[in-house]
């Protein structure tokens, strides 16, 4: 059976949320989601937060080009050496200095220092919970859809 995570991330790559500020993000998704479970996870630099084989095309933000997965798997490569403390890429079509997670990815993704996972939600997270989920970690959020 396939599994449906919605992951839930900071909009700051590097933006580092205190645990218990994150556990109570848990707890109170617990008390109004259904699902087999939550988990939160912490790195010391950004992970890629993938949407699974939900992604299907990566394009330049600045000039909308469609972007190679070989480019891409390539500089993914090159932040992975420096351990992520950067994610400065020049993009092959424009030459343009960007970060990674300003790319376009469809459906999105992103890189985050904390993570929530919901899996297998069984109703939709909606805004009215990702205010709530916003006003407790004092910070905008991301979602990515993944299924796997
Ligand atoms: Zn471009």
């Amino acid at each position: 059976m396939s599994e449906h995570i919605v992951k839930i991330i900071p909009k700051d790559p590097f933006y580092k949320v205190f645990e218990p500020t994150l556990q109570s993000v848990k707890t109170f998704l617990e008390t109004r989601i259904h699902c087999d479970f939550i988990e939160v996870e912490f790195n010391e630099a950004p992970v890629f937060v993938d949407c699974g084989t939900n992604l299907e095309t990566i394009s330049c933000p600045q000039c909308g080009a469609k972007l190679d997965f070989d480019w891409w798997g390539n500089v993914m490569d090159e932040v992975a050496d420096n351990s992520f403390t950067s994610l400065k890429a020049e993009t092959p079509c424009c030459k343009k200095q960007i970060s990674l997670n300003d790319l376009n990815y469809d459906f999105p993704c992103g890189f985050a220092c904390c993570l929530i996972c919901i899996y297998n939600p069984e109703q939709i997270v909606d805004d009215k919970i990702i205010d709530a989920v916003q006003s407790i970690l004092g910070i905008g959020i991301s979602i990515v859809e993944a299924h796997l």
